[in-house]
């Protein structure tokens, strides 16, 4: 009986470790304003070459160094030779 319960709390801990990162990620764009802001802020930093290959982050055109984490960004204003 106590193997069930346990099982159980397992499936609610699992579920909820799913679960919680979908609604927050979900109620980060309230509306639809915000959502297009930040899209259009990633096209901008796609379009710069200045997206960190890292964490992702959209980072101002010209920018050399991420602002999120702090690595440094070979986009296209930094030139692209490899
Ligand atoms: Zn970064």
């Amino acid at each position: 009986m106590t193997e069930l319960l346990v099982v159980a709390l397992l499936g609610l801990l699992v579920l909820t470790a799913v679960a919680f990162p979908l609604i927050a990620g979900v109620s980060r764009y309230r509306d639809w304003t915000a959502f297009e802001a930040d899209l259009q802020r990633y096209r901008d930093a796609v379009a710069a070459g200045t997206v960190c290959p890292r964490c992702r982050a959209a980072n101002k055109s010209g920018s050399h160094f991420c602002t999120e984490c702090g690595h440094e960004l070979t986009g296209s204003q930094a030139g692209n030779a490899e």
